[in-house]
């Protein structure tokens, strides 16, 4: 074809977050084993790499300003540690107290053993739970007798609606809405299951029943469980032991040299002559052969508003909402009641600032000296802009009175750090796939362009990880063919 083989093709990448630099570090890899030479730049709008990705390091304690983790489930995340040579890095959540706390009224409830998200699969635990009331738990038992609603392939139903008819209001409130609400800050009601958790609509369609569906699927569950607990190397989810940012720094380590451009924010996005033509707010502007956007969402519906208004448009239609973290370090004496756990989740329905509460010191070894405790609340998303909207003091302020009713701590942190993460997280209203996939098909005539990050096919790491591969492996492909 017309590439010869020696001729080395511009491909310019706009976003430093995960998705972006998993996209770059693939096509180093792609283009290292088609042995072709390879003209990369990366362009990032702050300062510094990794998105919402952000670990600090001061007098012992390890802070993560966002993701604490990533669930071992989804594959990408684990192989790409694997190509990176930092697998060895990753360490599990600890063993001993694997059990998340619901507020209620003011107090503690662990989430009854063998809960899944959503549904529970141990009659006892369930039975005997004091979060749930009797006729609350006699109508999730409905789930048993009630019949599938038929959906189609394509059909969508927000989270919201699926936990009400199957197992009623009560399970909604107090355990699927703040479960749910610590993942994507989301409120249920305008959530797609279909894109979110498409699983729990195929099972109801295949089972009936998603307690059924749920109690057939436990023994392989609890085979993986007892794989885990015997020691297993991987828990559900992981980290790396000195934090989120060695994925980061790994990953920057293995672009070319002078590949990264930091503190350049892109405004516009041309197509001319067969060449992309990217303005940034210096003025100044990058021309490509093959072109990767890893910003969020909404970014890139800016950035392409000129090239394609209905592009824009479809992109612009998937809401974001802004979130933030507070940790807090402080004696293990200033706490008079923790609850034996990982943390806890706060249903919106208590009318409290916090969305979850994560004892970061507890859930993973080597995030603080022995005698601190390290916690982090989670604040936000699209159930309280109000609590995002607040300044830093009042929020503070407000986050102490939580912690002090809910867990009795006294006095003040020795320490405490705010980060704030406005419009970060996609919210995937119903219908999203249907929008997904009509971007995709609006993309299929621009053969080397292509979109990556937390916008379109889940939030995690691992999809975002994903996301960025699949873009550089669909531009390195029409690049190159
Ligand atoms: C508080 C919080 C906690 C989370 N916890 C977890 C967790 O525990 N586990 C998990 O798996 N996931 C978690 N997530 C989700 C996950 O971290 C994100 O979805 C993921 O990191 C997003 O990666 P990304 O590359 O798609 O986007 P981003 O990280 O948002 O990166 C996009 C990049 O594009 C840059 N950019 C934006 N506009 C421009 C422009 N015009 N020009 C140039 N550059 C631009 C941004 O500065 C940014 O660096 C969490 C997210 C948050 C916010």
């Amino acid at each position: 074809m017309a590439d010869s083989l020696n001729q080395c093709k511009r491909i310019l990448i706009i976003g430093g977050g995960v998705a972006g630099l998993a996209a770059a570090h693939r096509l180093t890899e792609l283009a290292a084993a088609a042995a072709r030479p390879l003209d990369l730049k990366l362009i990032e709008g702050l300062d510094r790499l990794g998105g919402s990705i952000v670990t600090r390091r001061k007098d012992g304690l390890l802070i993560e300003g966002g993701p604490d983790s990533f669930i071992t489930a989804k594959p990408w995340g684990l192989a790409l540690s694997r190509r990176l040579g930092i697998e060895q890095q990753l360490i599990p959540t600890n063993p001993a107290c694997r059990r998340t706390f619901v507020v209620r009224r003011g107090r503690m409830y662990p989430i009854p053993e063998g809960f899944l998200l959503l549904a529970p699969t141990r009659i006892m635990p369930f039975v005997t739970s004091r979060l749930f009331s009797w006729p609350g738990k006699f109508r999730m038992g409905m789930d048993l007798l009630l019949p599938a609603k038929p959906l189609g392939p394509d059909d969508d139903e927000s989270l919201g609606s699926f936990v009400r008819r199957r197992f009623g209001r009560e399970a909604l409130e107090r355990v699927a809405q703040p479960l749910v609400g610590g993942i994507y800050t989301a409120d249920p009601d305008k959530l797609s299951l279909r894109t979110t958790m498409p699983r729990f609509l195929e099972m109801e369609a295949q089972y009936g029943s998603l307690i059924r569906a749920m109690r057939k699927q436990m023994p392989a569950a609890r085979a993986a469980q007892a794989n885990v607990d015997s020691g297993a190397r991987y828990s559900m989810f992981v980290a790396f032991r000195d934090g989120m940012d060695t994925l980061v720094n790994a990953l920057a380590d293995r672009l070319p040299t002078d590949a990264v451009q930091l503190g350049r924010s892109a405004e516009t996005i041309d197509y001319v002559d067969t060449t992309w033509r990217v303005r940034f707010r210096d003025g100044r502007h990058e021309s490509a052969d093959g072109l990767i956007v890893a910003t969020p969402a909404h970014v890139t519906g800016g950035l392409v508003r000129d090239l394609d208004a209905t592009l824009a448009d479809d992109l612009a239609a998937i809401p974001y909402a802004s979130s933030a973290t507070l940790s807090l370090a402080v004696r293990r004496a200033q706490l008079g009641r923790l609850p034996d756990g990982f943390g806890f989740v706060v249903p919106f329905s208590e009318r409290r600032t916090i969305i979850a509460v994560t004892f970061s010191s507890i859930k993973f070894e080597d995030r603080a000296p022995a005698d601190r405790i390290l916690m982090r609340a989670f604040l936000g998303g699209a159930l309280q802009p109000d609590v995002y909207a607040l300044d830093d003091d009042s929020l503070y302020r407000a986050v102490m009175t939580d912690l002090r009713e809910l867990i009795g701590l006294q006095g003040e942190p020795e320490f405490t750090d705010l980060y704030r993460w406005p419009l970060s997280m996609p919210q995937y209203p119903v219908g999203h796939l249907l929008n997904v996939r009509r971007i995709e098909q609006r993309l299929a005539a621009r053969r080397t362009i292509a979109f990556a990050g937390n916008g379109f096919s889940g939030v995690g790491i691992p999809d975002c990880v994903h996301s960025g591969e699949q873009a550089a492996e669909k531009l390195f492909a029409a690049l190159h063919e």
